[in-house]
């Protein structure tokens, strides 16, 4: 089928990249140890710190999300080290494997890919481990194959309340710039990031926002590293350089990014975020679907996560949705491939794309003979003529 207009990338993550942005990274290459760049570097250097919420140094790394995890753990962990981890989704158990092939000893809470990590099992863990072998807890803050959003705030107070010393690291891939975080505030130690979500970019920056505690632990920690080494790079970006060819032109549209999201305001970029998926969440229910996070504490402001009915391939669904109205919507991912879509609502997004997404899924479910009630879109346009 021949496809007219725009196709509507409604996945959660890689996310609609603005015009603007696009525009601010169509430009010639420059010299990247010239003083044009240094002052490029250090506006996005600094320009990126409140996005989470830290007064300290952010890394920027030209690499996926997947890298910037690896940083976190290589840069403050040495081999045989325990890391406490749940399994909250496809993402966490990315992460658990990446720190079980690294030589750490991952020590895995099972979940039901419904909710986000119990803080109270937190404290119980870390209560039980009076050799204090753990040296760090991981934590997905928003699992973005559920929806699921972990809340971070109450894992640090569960941490703090057994007295234990372990660091926290806090992967916000897909939350950064969209939900609600506080590096600093919530005493993260290492905060990953990634540019392909909330920021609004193409795919190809990876961030870590570090605390004082990681900078420290950096110092002794004996997990191989080389490139990903913070301490080069915190060096070169004092005199606005990097060790290495930046990405120039990602970090071009990071300034227009940033620019942005100063504009609209974090407070109300999360709003917006929140606004959305809660007519999402109207919109499913008013389907008679299912959503799949169990927790109303926990709803994603990114994305929602829908069940499809037992006898459907939510695979099929997405196809025919792709086919016929040119959307892409996010697939099932490991245990629930076929079983789940994921509708993305993040990052440059507004009341009426929102809308298209929703009259897109409605019809392709009906296409795809998938009884739902016609009226579900109903509630989720009630809610959008409220602020
Ligand atoms: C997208 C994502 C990743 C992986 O990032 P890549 O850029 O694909 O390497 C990791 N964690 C979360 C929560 C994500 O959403």
């Amino acid at each position: 089928m021949t496809h007219t207009g725009r196709h509507f990338l409604q996945i959660p993550g890689p996310t609609n990249t603005p015009d603007r942005v696009l525009r601010a990274m169509a430009a010639p290459t420059l010299d990247h140890r010239g003083p044009e760049f240094a002052e490029l570097a250090g506006e996005v250097i600094d320009g990126i710190r409140p996005v989470f919420g830290t007064t300290r140094p952010v890394v920027i790394y030209p690499s996926s999300g997947t890298g910037a995890w690896e940083a976190a753990l290589v840069n403050t962990l040495s081999p045989g080290d325990r890391v406490l981890c749940f399994e909250t989704g496809h993402f966490a158990t990315l992460w658990q494997e990446m720190a079980r092939n690294l030589g750490l000893d991952v020590q895995v809470i099972p979940g039901d890919w419904r909710h986000g990590v119990d803080p109270q099992r937190v404290a119980d863990e870390l209560t039980a481990d009076t050799e204090r072998a753990v040296k760090a807890v991981l934590v997905v803050h928003n699992e973005t194959s559920t929806g699921v959003t972990s809340r971070v705030a109450e894992v640090r107070e569960a941490i703090d309340s057994t007295g234990h010393p372990a660091l926290l690291l806090v992967d916000t891939i897909s939350s950064l710039g969209s939900i609600d975080y506080r590096h600093d505030e919530w005493g993260v130690d290492v905060t990953v990031g990634g540019s392909q979500k909330g920021l609004m970019l193409p795919p190809g920056l990876g961030f870590n926002a570090v605390s004082e505690k990681a900078l420290e632990a950096s110092e002794t920690a004996k997990l191989s590293r080389s490139f990903w080494d913070w301490r080069p790079i915190l060096a070169a970006n004092e005199k606005g350089a990097f060790p290495y060819t930046p990405a120039t032109h990602l970090l071009y549209g990071l300034r227009e990014a940033l620019l942005m999201l100063q504009e609209e305001g974090l407070p109300n970029v999360f709003a917006r975020h929140q606004r959305h998926a809660e007519a999402t969440r109207l919109a499913v229910r008013g389907w008679g679907l299912e959503v799949l996070c169990a927790d109303e504490r926990e709803h994603s402001g990114s994305l929602t996560g829908v069940i499809v009915p037992a006898d459907h391939d939510a695979d099929k669904i997405r196809a025919v949705i792709l086919d016929q109205y040119n959307m892409s919507l996010g697939a099932g991912l490991g245990k629930l491939a076929g079983r789940v879509f994921r509708i993305g609502h993040l990052g440059d997004f507004n009341d009426l794309m929102l809308a298209g997404t929703l009259a897109g899924v409605q019809m392709g479910l009906s296409v795809a003979g998938v009884p739902v009630d016609p009226s579900g879109i109903n509630a989720a346009l009630q809610r959008l003529q409220l602020p």
